[in-house]
């Protein structure tokens, strides 16, 4: 197996992910560094875009390129990058191998990735995450639309919202809600598969949505009943006004960005 990685600057981290993600539609990893970031795809020579390795011009960007054989061993190694994030100053989310919070204000997570998405450490769930901090949460009903690791779904549950329903099409990802959700002692009222290019949401007064683009679009289009607050990320900085119009009436209210990524809150107008 290849690792290939397209290594950029950090100010021009979104002009690369929107063309990495224009070779590898299904999604990257992503590692930062120290003024740069690393976007790589895993696969057998001949499986993996094509890029020549060494200096290359990405997305009108000079970026550098590396291919690594990845050892046997990268199912222990990939561990290393999931470690802990504090968010908001009040909500850590570490894996289970790492130790849980010291101070009592700060809610510890517990999430094992298993092998859906989301460990808190990618951009777009940390930005969630912060949305999520910033909405009163007691005793409302909250939906995850592509629940991942269910690590959004905990997360608010953990701050007293309630019933909580978490989706998604993957199986993997439904095992993961459930097994974390269990692991952190939280109640989810409705943890199952669904597919949202078909379903429309169920109505709740908070809905989170970390997506991309395309399904956020077809996600807007099938929503009855909008919520009181819509959390929506997956969505790069260019893309994040055409996403905000459709899901009209809603207004946007806040907008967090970080490494090309953008998170956004929209409410009711008035409200
Ligand atoms: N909510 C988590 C995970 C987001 S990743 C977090 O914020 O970290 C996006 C999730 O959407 C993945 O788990 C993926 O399986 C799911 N997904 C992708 N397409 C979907 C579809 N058509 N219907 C439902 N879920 C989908």
């Amino acid at each position: 197996m290849i690792r290939l990685a397209v290594r950029a600057p950090v100010e021009a981290a979104e002009q690369v992910l929107a063309a990495v993600l224009e070779l590898a539609p299904s999604g990257v990893e992503e590692v930062e560094g120290e003024g740069f970031v690393e976007y790589a795809v895993y696969g057998a020579p001949g499986e993996l875009p094509e890029l020549a390795v060494g200096e290359a011009e990405v997305g009108g960007v000079l970026v550098t390129v590396s291919g690594t054989e990845v050892p046997d061993d990268w199912a222990e190694r990939w561990k290393r990058f999931h470690s802990p994030v504090l968010v908001g100053g009040r909500l850590w989310v570490r894996p289970p191998w790492e130790e849980p919070a010291v101070r009592p204000a700060v809610i510890d997570l517990v999430i094992d990735p298993g092998r859906a998405f989301g460990t808190g450490a990618h951009a777009t769930t940390r930005l969630c995450l912060e949305l999520l901090l910033e909405v009163e949460l007691k005793g409302r009903s909250f939906c995850d639309l592509g629940c991942g690791s269910g690590v959004l779904s905990i997360a608010a549950a953990k701050l007293g919202a309630g019933p909580v329903t978490a989706l998604d099409s993957d199986r993997l990802a439904v095992e993961a809600t459930l097994g974390n959700a269990r692991d952190n002692g939280v109640a989810l009222e409705q943890v199952r598969r669904a597919n949202l290019r078909e379903e429309s949401c169920p109505r709740a007064d908070i809905v989170a949505a970390n997506l991309m683009r395309p399904l956020l679009l077809r996600v807007a289009e099938l929503m009855e009943d909008p919520p009181g607050a819509l959390i929506v990320s997956g969505v790069l900085e260019h893309e994040a006004d055409g996403v905000g119009e459709a899901f009209s009436p809603l207004v946007e209210r806040r907008r967090l960005t970080s490494r090309g990524w953008t998170a956004a809150l929209y409410r009711p107008s008035g409200t």
